[in-house]
């Protein structure tokens, strides 16, 4: 392939000074570009997973003292040689090494390149580089174990075998049109029955974890939604610690979606301030409106807050509608510093939380209710999880595509319908681990990449 005949360069720790910084160099040239700017000893002549300290000279001008790692071909990360030279991290040095060995003839490289090549050299699948992509970028426990089971096999491996069981039932009814005038059937019909039940299985599986794959790499949505100056606002810069949110005395200045996240004991929140669900002739603010309804939809929970000035029996026809949304809930009082021990006591007749958003009085106890409430606890992360749209979209393409050959299955057609709706299926297991690729797929996965990477 052309594509890996040249070496490519870039920068691979975050740009901007640091301690040290590391360029990575990619492709058949790789040692050689880097002996020729590189005083100490033959680079050419070590062997692979070594380090090597010495100079990088531009001519006669030392530029930096270096380390340089070997990674020979294939044991590297993108299974060709590999080079990383790490050196002091200021801009300039960075900028002068590589322009050196770009004038040297490396090629900078793209974003993703790195992981690009790796993929096209057959060191994992695709659903793998997409996942290497996820843990550079996870930031809580959560989403880096589901990250770390995807790059190290994860679901594709499980997919694997039974694609493959997949194909030679595709080859056998293949066969059969070969014979189309004798009428033969080479391929077992109540085996392939079997086959794409069991294939099935595993995909509805797979398609119903993406939920809580989902949920782990992005965070559980939780929508705060209450009348106006109840406090929503407040609780949120409480949770948040900061003032993130606009507080106003004035209802309805929340005019629009506020989200922010918080990590609690690992699970990541994204929480969600609304606009006050009311009725209102502003245009701005119905807007909003419609928006939390929403939102309210695609929450995981709903914080659903009231203050002491409302009444428990209004309380109770509000939650009886949240009931009907079908999504759990949550019920707060919010400023409980202005309760009368009696309406405090009316309030407790219902589920509730009591709170003075103000002071924070009730923060701790609810962090521990959401993370009770969202019962993330008992999640097996080792699990297989689908946390990529891409995947779930490929995984639902191949049930509908399956469905339609244990439709046919039951009212004979010719094999040829049954060939073309399991080469359908297998076509689309294949995009998820790359064996069926295009152009436009790699590039809009990598270029999400940063360079370097
Ligand atoms: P939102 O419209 O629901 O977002 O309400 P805000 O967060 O903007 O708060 C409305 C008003 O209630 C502000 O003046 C807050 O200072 C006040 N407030 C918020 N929490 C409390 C509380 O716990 N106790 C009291 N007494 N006032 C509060
Ligand atoms: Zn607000």
């Amino acid at each position: 392939m052309s594509y890996t005949t040249d070496t490519i360069i870039a920068l691979s720790t975050p740009p901007g000074s640091g301690a040290i910084g590391v360029i990575r160099l990619s492709g058949p040239d790789a040692v050689n570009l880097t002996n020729q700017v590189f005083k100490g000893k033959d680079l050419t002549q070590q062997a692979t997973h070594t380090l090597h300290f010495g100079l990088i000279k531009d001519g006669d001008s030392i530029i930096d003292e270096v380390v340089v790692g070997l990674y020979i071909a294939p044991k590297s990360y993108t299974k060709e040689n590999v080079v990383e030279i790490s050196c002091h991290g200021s801009n300039y040095i960075i900028q002068q090494i590589l322009n050196l060995l770009i004038r040297k003839g490396a090629r900078a490289a793209k974003p993703g390149e790195f992981t690009l090549r790796a993929f096209l050299n057959g060191a994992f699948d695709l659903s793998q580089a997409e996942a290497v992509a996820d843990l550079i970028a996870s930031d809580s426990k959560a989403s880096h174990d589901v990250a770390l089971q995807q790059m190290r096999g994860g679901f594709a491996n499980e997919l694997k075998d039974l694609r493959e069981q997949l194909i030679h039932f595709a080859s056998m009814i293949e066969l059969e049109l070969d014979f189309a005038e004798e009428d033969v059937e080479f391929a077992n019909r109540e085996q392939l029955r079997s086959l794409i039940m069991q294939i099935n299985k595993v995909l509805y599986r797979l398609i119903a974890s993406f939920e809580m794959g989902n949920v782990l790499k992005n965070g559980v949505p939780i929508v705060i939604a209450g009348r106006p100056n109840v406090g929503k606002s407040t609780l949120l810069n409480a949770l948040l610690n900061e003032e993130r949110a606009i507080v106003s005395d004035i209802a309805g200045t929340t005019r629009d979606t506020i989200e922010d996240e918080l990590n609690i004991e690992g699970v990541i929140f994204r929480f969600i301030d609304t606009a006050g669900i009311r009725d209102t002739a502003d245009v701005i603010e119905a807007k909003g409106v419609e928006r939390t309804l929403e939102r309210m939809k695609q929450a995981k929970l709903i914080i659903y807050m009231v203050d002491a000035l409302q009444s428990p029996e209004e309380l109770e026809v509000q939650l009886a509608e949240l009931k009907q949304l079908g999504i759990p809930y949550l019920a707060l009082i919010n400023k409980a510093d202005l309760l009368t021990p009696e309406k405090r006591e009316a309030f407790e007749q219902q589920e509730v939380l009591f709170l003075t958003a103000k002071e924070r009085v009730g923060i701790d106890e609810l962090k521990q209710q959401l993370l009770a409430k969202v019962n993330l606890h008992h999640i097996n992360t080792s699990e297989t999880l689908v946390s990529n749209i891409r995947h779930v979209e490929a995984l639902k393409n191949t049930e509908t595509a399956l469905q339609r050959v244990l439709q046919n299955i039951d009212n004979p057609v010719t094999s040829d319908f049954l060939a073309m709706d399991i080469k359908q299926a297998l076509h689309y297991l294949g995009e998820i681990t790359g064996t069926v690729t295009t152009d436009d797929l790699l590039e809009n996965i990598f270029s999400k990449f940063c360079i370097g990477k």
